[in-house]
């Protein structure tokens, strides 16, 4: 089995986290937690988190930094992330990125990966984005699902996300250049960060993104 990896993937909404988060998190065997994921599992459970979260969510505003590191803090410490885990949509401010580093002052993260995407690209993916509201997969529109709405790989219902509107693409993205890209400069000052290229073939970019990591360790 390959060793684990404690990473972080920042990037666009659209720039194809989730997915290459998905196939980081089978390589290395660990976890892959999308704070994005487990608040809208909370919406769908009527949870007073998601009561909490789900108009903040569909505005396309950012859920407050408090709550998130809880909800963080709370998974790191499950078992299942002792080899390490790929977290997908936190950090998502400053804030958060130092409550992060201490909270994982004990195992602190390997690496930050920003996986590049232009913004002209993104809102192209994002309007013609649907996705598996039980397992996250990700569809378009160009490669829809094989059966009708019906997830591929766990037979869920594949729907447009709510947060995926002209509006709140809008807003979200303008979230990113606010709050999230200077996290870039952040964990570049801690030498942290990588920057992979996120265009070309889904199996290229997961290479690149491997490629990387393993240089980094190599530099160890
Ligand atoms: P995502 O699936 O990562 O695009 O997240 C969907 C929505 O969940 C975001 O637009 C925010 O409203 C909320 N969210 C997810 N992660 C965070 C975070 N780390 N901080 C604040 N809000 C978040």
């Amino acid at each position: 089995m390959t060793s684990g990896a404690r990473l972080v993937v920042l990037g666009r909404q659209g720039a194809g986290k989730g997915t290459q988060a998905v196939r980081l998190s089978r390589h290395y065997v660990v976890p892959h937690i999308s704070t994005g994921d487990m608040l809208r599992a909370a919406v769908r459970a009527g949870s007073d988190l998601g009561r909490q979260a789900g108009k903040i969510m569909a505005a396309g505003d950012l859920v407050p930094d408090d709550l998130m590191v809880g909800i963080v803090d709370e998974r790191l410490g499950h078992d299942d992330t002792k080899r390490g885990y790929i977290l997908d949509g936190f950090p998502r401010t400053v804030e958060q990125a130092e409550a992060l580093a201490e909270i994982t002052e004990a195992r602190p993260l390997d690496l930050v990966i920003d996986l590049e995407v232009a913004t002209e690209v993104v809102v192209e993916r994002l309007a013609s984005r649907r996705v598996c509201e039980d397992c996250g997969t990700n569809y378009s529109t160009d490669q829809p699902p094989r059966y009708d709405a019906r997830c591929d790989n766990c037979g869920g219902n594949v729907i447009q996300r709510e947060d995926d509107t002209p509006e709140a693409i809008k807003h979200r993205l303008d979230a990113y250049e606010a709050k999230t890209a200077p996290l870039i400069e952040w964990y570049k000052d801690r030498s942290l960060l990588e920057v992979v290229d996120g265009l070309g073939p889904l199996d290229v970019v997961t290479k690149r993104l491997i490629d990387v990591i393993e240089a980094r360790r190599v530099g160890e």
